[in-house]
């Protein structure tokens, strides 16, 4: 089995080549070392490796890992699960981020649970690429009007898109849907320049982040090929 460094080292460089291939530079795209389900022993070894941002989609395991790590205070935490809106109060007050956003309530939440002290929190608004009515996300049609509104907020940081395109697509259909998030995004920066830096697509995973590397993403969230496969199921809020 290879070690979390070794992977580290490994999805570092598929990400250079996508960089490179695409004409792109190689810092323009970032890893998220996606540790949710992950015990904090293995955020311990991707940090010795020199890995610092690391996305949590479970409130209670986040905070309990942030806790454990509060020692090395270089660590960027991203939430990236769904956000109810009775835990916009934590994740407020412990994250840098949050990709996930998806409406309006909890975009104004978070801004006013933000506190005064801490820099503005970034955010991404997740889109719902390939309209499944199953999984979160915004739809595409929704932007402008969530943008207008989300764009005065404060003490959030409007920086873009987010999505997890249907990974049963075909290479053709995922590499279009890479595609339209990023058309999205520079309809937005075309029509809102005032609404924040917008300077963000976090999309690809361990399966696909070439793919999205070749449409624009600029973080590339990855779990598995870093840490190894996740037990299948997992019940837990
Ligand atoms: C789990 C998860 C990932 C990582 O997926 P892998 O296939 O393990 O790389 C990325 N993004 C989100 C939102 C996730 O929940």
């Amino acid at each position: 089995m290879s070690s979390i460094a070794d992977n580290i080292g490994s999805v570092t460089r598929r990400i250079q080549k996508a960089t490179l291939q695409s004409g792109r530079e190689p810092d323009s795209v970032h890893l998220l070392a996606v540790s949710k389900t992950r015990p904090a022993d293995d955020l311990i070894a991707a940090y010795a490796a020199g890995q610092k941002a690391f996305g949590e989609s479970y409130l209670q395991e986040a905070l309990d890992k942030i806790q454990a790590l509060s020692g090395k205070a270089d660590i960027e935490w991203h939430f990236i699960g769904p956000v109810q809106s009775n835990k916009t109060r934590q994740i407020a007050e412990s994250f840098a981020w949050v990709h996930s956003v998806d409406r309006l309530k909890i975009a104004r939440r978070l801004n006013e649970q933000r506190p005064e002290a801490l820099p503005a929190l970034n955010i991404c608004l997740q889109v719902n690429i390939n309209n499944e009515t199953s999984k979160s996300g915004c739809r595409l049609d929704d932007l402008d009007n969530l943008i207008a509104e989300i764009g005065q907020l404060p003490k959030l940081s409007l920086r873009g898109l987010m999505a997890i395109p249907d990974p049963e697509q075909s290479e053709t259909d995922l590499r279009k849907s890479f595609r339209t998030l990023a058309t999205a995004l520079r309809k937005l920066q075309r029509d809102h320049p005032d609404a924040g830096p917008l300077d963000t697509l976090s999309m690809g995973m361990s399966d696909d982040l070439e793919a999205a590397i070749a449409e624009g993403a600029t973080w590339v969230r990855v779990g598995s090929a870093l840490f190894g496969s996740r037990p299948a199921k997992r019940s837990q809020s």
